[in-house]
C-alpha cells in the first residue's frame, strides 16, 4: 500500500493546542472481522496487534488521574480484544461514559452472541458505521453479506432498548465513498431516519457524518488512483476557519494498542506521536501526572480533513454549519 505520510507532514495547517482534557480514545488492537476500503487503520482479519492486560489497566489508572468523561474504545472491531469486557465494566464502574466504536457485523460472529447484551448491561453507547442505508452502497465500501448482517445487529440492539431508551444510545456513522465530502449531517440524519425506520423498522439517535481522511488505505488508494492533489485541493479549498476551534484533538487523547499517545486517531495511524516534556514521543506511563493544557498539537496537511465544509470529528460533524 502506498503511504501518503510524506505528503502530508510539512503543512501551513494553523497550530492549534490541547484544552481541557474530556475523552480518551483507545486503540485496543488492529485487528477486525471486516476489510473496508476506506478504513484508516488498515484493521482486518490477519491484524495480530492487541492492547495487553497491562496497559488496559495503565488506561484504567490514567482515567483514575485525569478529568476523563468519556472512554471511546475502537479498534479493529475492540471487541475483538480478551481484555475488552474488563475495560468497560471497570470505566462504567468509575462512571465514565463508554463509546464502544461497534462495526455491528461483529455482534453476530461466533463467540460473540452474548455481546449485544453485554453492551446493554454496561449502559454502553454504541456507534455504529454504517456507511449508507441502501445495501448496494454498504457493500462495495464493508464486503458482501455486511449489510444484512449489520441490519440483524440494529434490530438486536433495538430489541434491547437501543434507540428507544434515552439512557441507550445508538449512533451510525456515515463516511463518503469517493472523493466528495460528507452531505450536510442533519439531512443525510433525516433521510437515514426514514429509510431504516420505514424499509426494517430501524431506530437510532442520532447520525455522525466523517470526512474520509487521506491517510492509510485511503490514501493510498488515492495514490494508486493519482487522485491524492486533487482530494487534498478540495479539503484546502473547503477550509472553514471557525471549525478550528472545535476540532476534536483540542479535547481528546488517542492511546494505541501498546500505550503510546497521539492528539488523534489520524496521527496514531501516521505515526506522529504527541511531544509533550521535550519528549519525542510519550507512552501513557508518562502522562499520569501531567496536565497537557496549552500543549502543542501535532499538526499536517490531513488536518484539513477535520476542518472542511461542516467540520469532522469522531462525533461527526463540528458544531458550526456552513452558510449554504
Ligand atoms: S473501517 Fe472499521 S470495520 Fe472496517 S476494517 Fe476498519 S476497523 Fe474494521
Ligand atoms: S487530524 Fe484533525 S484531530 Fe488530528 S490533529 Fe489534525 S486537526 Fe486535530
Amino acid at each position: 500500500m502506498l503511504d501518503t505520510r510524506p505528503l502530508l507532514v510539512s503543512t501551513d495547517f494553523p497550530a492549534i493546542d490541547r484544552a481541557v482534557l474530556e475523552t480518551l480514545q483507545v486503540n485496543l488492537g488492529y485487528k477486525c472481522n471486516l476489510s473496508c476500503t476506506h478504513c484508516h487503520v488498515n484493521a482486518g482479519p490477519t491484524r495480530s496487534e492487541l492492547m495487553d492486560r497491562d496497559t488496559v489497566d495503565l488506561v484504567l489508572e490514567f482515567i483514575e488521574q485525569h478529568p476523563v468523561r468519556v472512554l471511546d474504545v475502537t479498534g479493529g472491531a475492540p471487541e475483538l480484544n480478551p481484555h475488552f469486557r474488563y475495560l468497560v465494566a471497570q470505566a462504567r464502574s468509575m462512571e465514565v461514559e463508554v463509546i464502544d466504536r461497534c462495526n455491528l457485523t461483529i455482534l453476530g460472529e461466533p463467540g460473540f452472541e452474548d455481546m449485544a447484551e453485554f453492551l446493554a448491561a454496561q449502559g454502553v453507547t454504541v456507534t455504529a458505521s454504517l456507511p449508507c442505508y441502501l445495501e448496494q452502497n454498504v457493500e462495495k465500501q464493508r464486503g458482501k453479506g455486511v449489510y444484512w448482517e449489520s441490519i440483524a445487529a440494529l434490530k438486536q440492539l433495538n430489541s434491547l432498548g437501543y434507540g428507544r431508551d434515552p439512557d441507550m444510545q445508538l449512533n451510525l456513522v456515515y463516511n463518503p465513498d469517493g472523493l466528495n465530502l460528507p452531505p450536510p449531517q442533519a439531512a443525510l440524519e433525516a433521510d437515514y431516519k426514514r429509510e431504516l425506520r420505514d424499509q426494517h423498522g430501524i431506530v437510532f439517535n442520532s447520525l455522525f457524518t466523517i470526512t474520509n481522511m487521506p491517510i492509510s488505505r485511503f490514501g493510498g488508494m488515492l495514490l494508486a488512483k493519482g487522485l491524492f492533489d486533487q482530494y487534498m485541493l478540495i479539503l484546502r479549498d473547503s477550509y472553514r476557519q471557525e471549525n478550528l476551534a472545535t476540532v476534536m484533538c483540542r479535547n481528546l487523547l488517542s492511546i494505541d494498542y501498546q500505550g503510546y499517545v497521539y492528539d488523534c486517531d489520524f496521527n496514531q495511524m501516521l505515526g506522529m506521536p504527541l511531544i509533550a516534556a521535550g519528549r519525542p514521543r510519550s507512552h501513557l506511563r508518562d502522562l499520569l501526572a501531567q496536565d497537557l493544557r496549552g500543549n502543542p498539537i501535532m499538526i499536517g496537511d490531513h488536518c484539513f480533513g477535520c476542518t472542511a465544509g461542516q467540520g469532522s470529528s469522531c462525533g461527526g460533524a463540528l458544531e458550526s454549519e456552513p452558510d449554504s
